[in-house]
């Protein structure tokens, strides 16, 4: 059977995947090649909550403190948001989680919502990476405030030079890419997340990926643990 058709049962609706790894392990790279396979939305929390600050919405501004600190935004305006998202039509079928949970109230919450929906986290893989590495990498990031597309200056300029190859438009460095803010956001990872991490190895759906090795590399070993469970999931 071809892999795309076995990737096709691997998410019966609805499924839900989780991409969990710290800023800088490569999760929005690798976020938007997963589902592209899986042929379900890619829904990013920290996208949704950069597009609610560009259109100035109470949520946006709420949010604007917290993030440009690298602090984490409030569980009740983040579960709120990415459950709405959820509840959209394209969402049905299942969806890949970029950057949600990320505390243990989220996952709790996420949980019972999908419960209440007869569905369930079917895999949340970790993409794992060493603390001194995501820093390098994300102090070096460029951004795309266009399309979101990004870049590193060292491990994966742009084509384009100071724009974006994909949409053209002017790269830009987010501010919470900036050093300080990055080693904040890292260790707030670190103490907020791991326990949502070990919340799914503790049901029994968690893989852990390796995420030092090139983009084509990490997405061959996220293909390989989809296609693995896949095996494992009823026909
Ligand atoms: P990201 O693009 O995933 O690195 O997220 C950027 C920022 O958005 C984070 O540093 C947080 O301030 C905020 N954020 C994104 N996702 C969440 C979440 N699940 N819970 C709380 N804050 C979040």
């Amino acid at each position: 059977m071809p892999a795309t058709m076995e990737l096709q049962t691997f998410v019966p609706a609805p499924g839900v995947v989780l991409l969990l790894g710290a800023p800088g392990a490569g999760k929005g790279t690798q976020a938007r090649l997963l589902a592209e396979r899986l042929k379900v939305p890619h829904v990013a929390s920290g996208d949704l909550l950069r597009d609610h600050r560009r259109r100035g919405t109470w949520l946006g501004q709420a949010a604007q403190a917290f993030m440009d600190r690298g602090d984490l935004v409030p569980d009740d305006l983040v579960v709120q948001m990415v459950m709405g998202r959820l509840d959209e039509t394209d969402a049905r079928d299942g969806v890949l989680l970029d950057g949600f949970p990320r505390t243990a109230t989220q996952a709790d919450a996420l949980d019972a919502a999908l419960s209440a929906r007869g569905a369930a986290v079917q895999r949340a893989i970790y993409l794992e990476l060493d603390t001194r590495v995501l820093i390098e990498r994300l102090s070096g990031r460029w951004t795309c405030p266009g399309c979101q597309a990004t870049y590193h200056a060292t491990f994966n300029p742009s084509p384009s030079g100071s724009s974006c190859a994909v949409c053209g438009k002017e790269l830009s460095q987010r501010p919470d890419d900036r050093r300080k803010v990055v080693e904040n956001r890292v260790n707030v990872y670190l103490r907020d997340t791991m326990p949502v991490v070990e919340h799914y190895a503790a049901r029994g759906v968690l893989s852990r990926v390796n995420a030092a090795g090139d983009i084509a590399e990490v997405r061959d070993a996220l293909f390989a643990v989809l296609e693995e469970t896949a095996e494992l999931a009823p026909a």
